[in-house]
């Protein structure tokens, strides 16, 4: 009888590499997917629950955003949880998202892009 390891075996090696956790914010790794010029509605979404739910900056990325954009709001980009549309509207709830989304403002605008 064998040795039950939880591990895979080259975990075990003493100079295996190690998995290393990643450096920086989603974000940071994954820009377009934080921009409202890509994807469309289940890519916002799914970048709106990492802000909220699973980045440790979101609080400094929320005081950030203040900061820089005291009197108006970024534009076509989700930031600190919050997505803008390309006038700088804030999309606060799931239906103003949904219809955003619904009036062709993701991959219509990259068709747009790619033809002119
Ligand atoms: S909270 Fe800010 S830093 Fe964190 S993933 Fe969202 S946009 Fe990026």
């Amino acid at each position: 009888m064998g040795t039950h390891i939880s591990r895979p075996a080259a975990d075990l090696r003493p100079n295996a590499p190690r998995t290393q956790p990643p450096l920086g914010p989603a974000c940071k790794a994954d820009p377009e997917s934080w921009s409202l010029d890509h994807g469309g509605l289940p890519d916002w979404l799914r970048a709106i629950r990492i802000c909220v739910t699973g980045c440790p900056l979101v609080q400094q990325c929320w005081e950030a955003r203040n900061r820089l954009y005291p009197t108006e709001h970024p534009v076509g980009v989700i930031w600190a949880g919050t997505a803008y549309t390309d006038t700088g509207e804030p999309l606060l709830t799931q239906q103003a998202l949904v219809e955003y989304a619904s009036d062709g403002n993701c991959r219509r605008r990259q068709r747009r892009t790619v033809a002119a």
